[in-house]
Formats: structure tokens, C-alpha cells, sequence
């Protein structure tokens, strides 16, 4: 039997900052901060993320370019990996992502690449908790409520184990 199945997701949509409730309109004006220490002399695509803990610290990453490309790292990881070392028993609750090209900030949200996305997924599967995506622009703001939305049929060895007969 041959079943073709259906993945959807939904997201906020916001045209105005000033419509997003404060917490997350206080992570964005973080992300925007951080984007401004990225190191991107390349690229020249400035990327900056913030993370709230669940106690409400947040800790931020932006982007670190390298001569050797694949050493850089992207903001995103740079966030989550800086909440993990420093802040292991405190889980992530949200990430805001913000970036630059050209001296200003995107009109548009810069979604996070796969790898960071399979690095958020690990993420919510080793805490329990979902973690809620607000990718902000100048003129829009997505918030996605778990990276599930981002990357279903995830990676994930524990499902694999338990998938297995
Ligand atoms: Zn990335």
C-alpha cells in the first residue's frame, strides 16, 4: 500500500515589532545588538542571535567567519552552543535571529540553515522542550513555535532506536 502523506506548519506573521509581545520584542532588540559583533569579513552578512533560557537569562552568537571557510560557525550555533557551556541545566526557550547586509539590517527574515536547525532539533529533543523561533526583519517578523515546523522527519537516533522492531 502506497499512502502519500502531508507536512504543513504554521507561523506568526508580524508587520511591526511593537505587535510582538514583549518578551520576544526584548530577545529581537538583543539579536539586532549581537549582529553587530559579528565577525563576517567575507561574507560580509552579519548574523546575530539571542537565546532565552528558561530563567530568563539570555545569552547571545553571532556569525565568526574564517579563511578556511568551513571553520566559521553561523550565529545560531555560536548562541546555542555559548547557552550550553555556560548555562547547561538551564533549557532554551526561544531563539531570536536577526542579520545584516550592507550596513542595515534585512527587510526580510533570514530563516537558519540546515545545520543549524539540525543542531536546534538536538536541542529540543535532549531538553524536552520546544523552542520557539522568532526570525526577525525590518519589515516582517516569523515566529515559529518549534523547529519541528523548520525540519520535519528529523535526524534523530533516538527515534531510530525506537523505531526498530
Ligand atoms: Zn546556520
Amino acid at each position: 500500500m502506497i499512502r502519500i502523506n502531508n507536512i504543513s506548519f504554521s507561523y506568526q506573521e508580524f508587520d511591526m515589532d511593537n505587535e510582538l509581545n514583549p518578551g520576544d520584542r526584548e530577545l529581537v532588540s538583543v539579536a539586532r545588538e549581537a549582529v553587530l559583533h559579528a565577525y563576517a569579513p567575507y561574507s560580509k552578512f552579519r548574523v546575530g542571535a539571542a537565546i532565552r533560557l528558561e530563567s530568563g537569562t539570555i545569552v547571545r552568537g553571532t556569525n565568526v567567519e574564517n579563511a578556511a571557510s568551513p571553520s566559521g560557525i553561523c550565529a545560531e550555533r555560536n548562541a546555542l552552543s555559548n547557552a550550553i557551556s555556560n548555562h547547561s541545566n538551564d533549557k532554551p526557550v526561544a531563539i531570536a535571529i536577526a542579520a545584516m547586509a550592507e550596513e542595515e539590517l534585512t527587510d526580510n527574515p533570514i530563516p537558519p540553515c540546515g545545520n543549524c536547525r539540525q543542531v536546534i532539533a538536538e536541542e529540543e529533543s535532549r531538553t524536552g522542550n520546544h523552542i520557539r523561533i522568532i526570525l526577525s526583519g525590518k519589515k516582517k517578523t516569523f515566529v515559529i513555535e518549534s523547529i519541528s515546523g523548520l525540519l520535519p522527519l528529523q535526524f534523530n537516533l533516538n527515534n531510530f532506536k525506537t523505531n526498530l522492531p
